[in-house]
């Protein structure tokens, strides 16, 4: 397939949501990352996400909407929690789960009687959906399993060839996924860190929120027990920072014949080893952290990350550090 490589103008605009509309896959900007749309109304087109990106099946979407009206499309019932969340924080990199509509296919859920929804705070991501004029199914546009891209030219490395057009937009500003937040229940339930807090979400809904960031049994969020973002060499994560521990765990890699990195707070701290910069704020850690390990993949046969910060944006970035490294802490 010929990928079409698109701009945020209104001739490609309207090209890239009459794609949408006939069916096909359009990658495209959002605030988080960037997205793989599909039109939510069509059962094949959406299909056709797990085959692109050779997602597991049993791992639902999110449907993306354009402005809060459409919510009330796709879910079923919005309860009051879930009024007092749109209201008062979206757009955001906030993901809402709510009984669906019988409109969306168990293709998106994954046969579960609930629907995961988001409104993108991105103006791209938002005008991109307003053309498609369907609410748009879209997992992030990488292969599964691979970081997850955070420019065009990252989706580019994954799916040129596999789907119609990639609207090439801004690099995204959060860098990691949306916090999902299970709103089924009595209770609210993050289901996925990100962003947008726990505290956040309390002062809008005046209630504790639960978070189960490692829930092991019984998942209501499928997706989080894959194998995710990680890179193409092994990992490994400290979260104390003590740079002797790092100093040696990376020495011993070498002595073992591997061409490691620090991928470390304070760079300048490890003489004249491999060294890469993760960012002095969990702004910029969040921000780059995908395609770092893309840049770092490349270049290194193992990297060794730190990241010590234990604030709650912290812990939702930490959560994605621990799968890429697929759970090798040191
Ligand atoms: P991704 O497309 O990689 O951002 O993943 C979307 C994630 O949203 C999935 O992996 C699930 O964890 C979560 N999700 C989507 N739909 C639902 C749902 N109906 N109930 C609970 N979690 C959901
Ligand atoms: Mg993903």
């Amino acid at each position: 397939m010929d990928t079409k490589y698109l701009q945020f103008n209104n001739a490609d605009l309207q090209l890239a949501g009459e794609l949408i509309r006939q069916g096909e896959l359009v990658a495209f900007p959002t605030e988080t990352v960037y997205g793989l749309g599909a039109n939510a109304l069509d059962e094949h087109a959406v299909k056709s996400t797990y085959v692109a990106k050779g997602r597991p099946s049993d791992n639902p979407l999110i449907v993306h909407v354009w402005d809060k009206g459409q919510i009330y499309d796709v879910a079923r019932e919005v309860n009051n929690d879930a009024k007092k969340i749109i209201d008062c924080l979206m757009p955001a990199s906030l993901t809402i789960v709510l009984p669906k509509r019988s409109t969306i296919s168990d293709a998106i859920t994954a046969g579960l009687d609930t629907v995961a929804i988001r409104m993108p705070r991105s103006m791209q991501a938002r005008e991109f959906l307003r053309y498609a004029c369907v609410p748009v199914t879209a997992p992030s546009a990488n292969l599964s399993g691979r970081p997850s891209p955070t420019s065009w030219q990252r989706v580019k490395q994954d799916m040129d060839g596999r789907i119609a057009a990639i609207l090439c937009g801004e690099d995204c500003d959060v860098g990691i996924e949306s916090t999902v937040l299970d709103l089924t229940g009595s209770k609210p339930r993050i289901l996925r860190p990100g962003v947008v807090t726990s505290e956040q979400i309390e002062q809008v809904v005046g209630k504790r929120v639960e978070v189960v960031i490692n829930p092991k049994s019984k998942v209501n969020s499928p997706g989080v027990r894959y194998k995710h973002y990680a890179p193409k060499v092994p990992m490994a994560l400290d979260t104390s920072g003590e740079v002797s521990k790092l100093v040696a765990f990376y020495d011993d890699l070498v002595k073992r014949g591997f061409n490691p990195v620090l991928l470390v707070e304070q760079p300048h701290k490890y003489g004249a080893r491999n060294v890469y910069p993760i960012g002095h704020n969990d702004e910029q850690v969040a921000q780059s952290l995908f395609e770092n390990l893309r840049v770092l993949e490349e270049k290194y046969d193992y990297i060794v990350a730190s990241f010590t910060s234990r604030t709650a944006f912290g812990q939702s970035i930490l959560n994605r550090l621990v799968r890429a490294a697929g759970g090798n802490i040191i």
